[in-house]
């Protein structure tokens, strides 16, 4: 399996290659270059598998070459051993076709744990055979980075840094970045927003002087297999309902794009999926993007689902190469100059067959949270909520379950979940004593001489 850019030049890129990357150099995303295809048979295989058995199926045909079955079921095992969850991620049942898909199991609560716990392994075994250290840049509004940090934790060969918004993650969320003690991790709190944060990562990349002397590496969503791993619970869900003889569909509360791109993936690798429903909260760049074409972008409302207040999805871009490759490096320049963009007809009718964007208000989440918690028992965090609310606003035959991805633990987020609902949500036993351990980061201004001064300081240069 080989990747290409979504902007059509440069060369491609086997599995180990993608895997270290972030961003290709003409500035586009790498795709592979075909969707491998899973017959009817073997998606009916799937069923009873675990979890682990699951992923090791679903993503051999990306790994290609890179890693036998038995060295990717042995990261597996190891990623997903750390899952407080026997069956990893758990189906829930609200109702007769209202389902949740709990993602929230792993170390840091969020559904970041899937992809990261298993991308930190294989950082470490692809870089174990070369003369190479990686230096990881991120900026974080909360989930990712805890998720990252902790995959990365004390592992060889990788220092990590993490910018995140002084003041303005949660404490939950600050907490798990800045008390790992691990050397090889270094958090920075930015004196400025998570937009000023993520222009400085965006900056440093594209400085020569500073990018040339690191091997810099990404741990956002750009990264391709994060996404790949998040194919694997479409599939593993999809099958427990009745695929491939029942079609499925999935709502998904969506920032980035990353985690409905997965589901789309798995569409075309052939799992029967009736609807993808795109959830976004106020900033719905996305929704309207698939509703009316409309790719242009405003200000970022803060919302109470945070990890939803995005402007600029990066990963919608995958989707539109994949349904009119042509027309994207036009579209993304114009996007770079205007903040705005049109789809062409070619992309609306293909994402339309598939997709249904779907805007939900603070009320709609709140009462969303309320029928959870009222009909069956159920305490679901702010973003799940969003997923819910925009699942029972889709009509669809009453034969598709309807399965709704839950992103987050509520625990992450106590204070919203006891605001619509009056519950407070304990913090799970595994994040331990969180406010009792002590905290460590630097606080910087949001200057990039600032931050490549302290890096340099500290990240080893990359052979
Ligand atoms: C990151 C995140 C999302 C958004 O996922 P994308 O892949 O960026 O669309 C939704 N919910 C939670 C809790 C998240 O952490």
């Amino acid at each position: 399996m080989r990747y290409r850019s979504t902007r059509g030049t440069g060369a491609t890129l086997d599995f180990e290659q993608v895997t270290l990357t972030g961003l290709a150099p003409d500035g586009g995303l790498y795709v592979p270059e075909a969707w491998p295809q899973l017959s009817r048979a073997e998606i009916a295989a799937l069923a009873g598998l675990s979890y682990v058995e699951t992923a090791v199926r679903v993503m051999r045909p990306f790994v290609g070459g890179a890693l036998s079955d038995d060295e990717l079921r042995t990261l597996c095992t190891q990623a997903y051993g750390r899952f407080a969850h026997k069956a990893v991620t758990p189906l829930v049942q609200l109702d007769e076709r209202h389902w949740l898909l709990e993602l929230f199991h792993g170390p840091t609560l969020a559904f970041k744990d899937v992809a990261l716990q298993l991308l930190g392994l294989l950082f470490e075994r692809f870089l174990s055979d070369r003369d190479t250290h990686l230096t990881v840049i991120g900026a974080t509004s909360g989930d990712t980075g805890s998720a990252a940090i902790d995959a990365l934790a004390g592992r060889a060969k990788v220092d990590i840094f993490m910018l995140h918004p002084l003041g303005r993650v949660s404490d939950v969320q600050r907490r798990q970045m800045t008390t790992v003690k691990a050397p090889n991790v270094h958090n920075i709190a930015i004196e400025g927003t998570f937009d000023d944060a993520q222009a400085l990562v965006k900056a440093m990349f594209a400085d020569q002087g500073f990018a040339g002397r690191f091997t810099l590496s990404a741990v956002n969503s750009i990264n391709w297999a994060r996404l790949m791993a998040q194919i694997v619970y479409y599939f593993y869900a999809a099958v427990r309902l009745g695929a491939p003889e029942r079609p499925v569909a999935f709502s998904v509360p969506t920032g980035n794009f990353g985690d409905v791109f997965a589901g789309y993936a798995a569409a075309k690798m052939g799992l029967p999926i009736a609807k993808l429903i795109v959830a976004t909260n106020v900033n719905d760049i996305v929704a309207r993007a698939l509703s009316a074409g409309d790719y242009s972008a405003g200000e970022v409302t803060a919302t109470a689902a945070p990890s939803m207040d995005i402007q600029v999805s990066s990963n919608f871009e995958r989707l539109l190469f994949d349904l009119d490759a042509e027309a994207v490096p036009a579209q993304m320049a114009a996007f770079a100059r205007d903040r705005a963009m049109q789809l062409t007809d070619v992309q609306r009718g293909g994402a339309g067959a598939l997709f249904a964007g779907v805007r939900v208000d603070a009320d709609e989440m709140a009462l969303a949270m309320r029928w959870a918690c009222e009909g069956s028992g159920q305490v679901i965090d702010p973003h799940t909520a969003i997923g819910l609310a925009a699942a029972r606003a889709t009509e669809l035959p009453a034969e598709i379950p309807v399965v709704t991805l839950a992103t987050a633990h509520p625990g992450k987020f106590r204070d919203a979940v006891e605001r619509a609902t009056g519950v407070r949500p304990a913090l799970p036993s595994r994040v331990g004593s969180l406010f009792e351990r002590e905290e460590r980061y630097d606080v910087l201004p949001a200057e990039l001489g600032a931050v490549t001064t302290y890096i340099s300081e500290r990240a080893t240069p990359g052979a």
